[in-house]
Formats: structure tokens, sequence, C-alpha cells
């Protein structure tokens, strides 16, 4: 079971993890964006840091949680990664309403919620070249691992390949989306910024996995 101390270590994980990436990311986005995409996420990601303490306290349950961390990334993080990753964890946040716990097959549905929620809001879909493209691969792979009954660290693990193959993917196709688009075909041969923010989430919550949740 998916339960507060390990939704907590996974959220600093992750923006610790983003931080440490800023650099990279910026490089990534500059190439075929304004490059400031590490920024963006690690801006948001210092202010999680800052303020899990309080969100812990006064927030029980799951859901409240991941709704305050989406609420922090659509009002801290400029551009237009700002609500698409807010959207993500508030549609996470709305799937776990009122729920202490999660199993693994609800990890699996709330980041699904969350990946419609991006790809409704930012008129997307796969194949466009965004954080789509490593989202929606990551939650098929889970969504396998789940089907021949593996635990959450190995389900958590085939996110974590099916994420990284779809950022592999990025690099092959042209963006049709958001500011990379602007670009069009020069974009091909860039590894999407968005995409890769996505395999250091997915990475961060198996990170804290291997930690917090025991089978
Ligand atoms: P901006 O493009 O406003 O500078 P960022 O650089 O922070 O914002 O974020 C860029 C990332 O946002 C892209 O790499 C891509 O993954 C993602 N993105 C952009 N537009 C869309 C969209 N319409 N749908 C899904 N993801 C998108
Ligand atoms: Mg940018």
């Amino acid at each position: 079971m998916i339960r507060k101390d390990y939704l907590i270590a996974a959220l600093e994980q992750m923006a610790r993890d983003i931080i440490d990436h800023e650099e990279e990311l910026n490089r990534l986005d500059n190439a075929i964006g304004d490059g400031d995409h590490g920024t963006n996420m690690a801006r948001a990601s210092r202010i999680l840091v800052m303020e899990l303490p309080e969100i812990v306290d006064t927030r029980e349950d799951l859901g409240a949680i991941l709704h305050q961390v989406g609420m922090r990334f659509v009002s801290e993080i400029g551009g237009s990664a700002g609500p698409l990753f807010g959207t993500l964890f508030l549609r996470a946040g709305m799937a776990n309403r009122g729920n202490d716990t999660m199993d693994k097959a609800g990890l699996v549905m709330c980041l699904e919620a969350g990946a419609m929620g991006v790809s409704q809001i930012g008129m997307s879909t796969e194949g466009e070249k965004t954080m789509l493209d490593a989202l929606f691969p990551a939650i098929r792979a889970m969504q396998k691992a789940l089907e021949v009954g593996k635990g959450y660290k190995e389900v958590l693990a085939a996110g974590v390949a099916g994420a990284h193959e779809g950022v592999e993917y990025t690099k092959t196709i042209q963006a049709t989306k958001g500011r990379a688009s602007y670009i069009g075909e020069r974009s091909i041969g860039h590894q999407d910024p968005g995409a890769t923010t996505i395999e250091i989430i997915i990475r961060a919550l198996y990170k804290a996995a291997l930690e917090y949740i025991r089978e």
C-alpha cells in the first residue's frame, strides 16, 4: 500500500532530482525552445521542498496533498509547463480525493487520470514530441506489469523503462505542439525536455519505493 510517508518521500525525491537536472533540462529546451524548462521546473521544485513540511501537516489525505502540489506547479511555473505539469498533479489528486492509501492499480490509474488531463488542456496526444510521449508509454508499461501480477517496485521499474523509451522516441519525431513546433523539421534529432522531466519524475517514484514500500 502507498501511504502518506511514501508519497511525501517520493515528492521530495522528485523535487530534488528535478533541481539536480535543471541545467540539462535548460540545455535540452535551448535546442528546440527558449531554454527555460529546467529553470521553470526547478523553481517550483525548490518551493515544493520548502513547503512540503507544511503541506504534510495541514493536508491529511493523498488526494489533498497531490492537489496542493498541483496548485504550486500551476502558480509557480512559468510558460506552458506550469498548467501542464500542474494538471498532472491536480488530476492525480482528484482521483485520490479522501484516500489515505493507494494500491498499485490506483497508482497507475491516477497517473492515467493525470495524463488525460494534460492531453485535454494541452490539446495534444502522443507522437507530438511532448511530455505525453514519455507519460503514456510509461503508463502502458505499468499496466502490463500489473496484468502479469508484478509488485509495486517492478511496476514502477517498468514505468521508468517505458518513460525512457518514450524519451528516446522523442528524438526521432518532429514537434507539432508547444514552442518546439515553431522550428518545424529542425526539431527532429533533439530530445524533448518535458518528456525528460516525466522520466525523472517516474524514476523518483521508483527510487522512493525502494525505501518506503515493502512487499
Ligand atoms: P515553454 O514551452 O512555455 O517555454 P517549458 O519550456 O517549461 O515551457 O516546457 C516545454 C515542454 O512542455 C515541452 O518540452 C513539452 O514536453 C511540453 N509541452 C509543450 N506544449 C505541450 C502540449 N500542448 N501538450 C503537452 N505537453 C506540452
Ligand atoms: Mg521553454
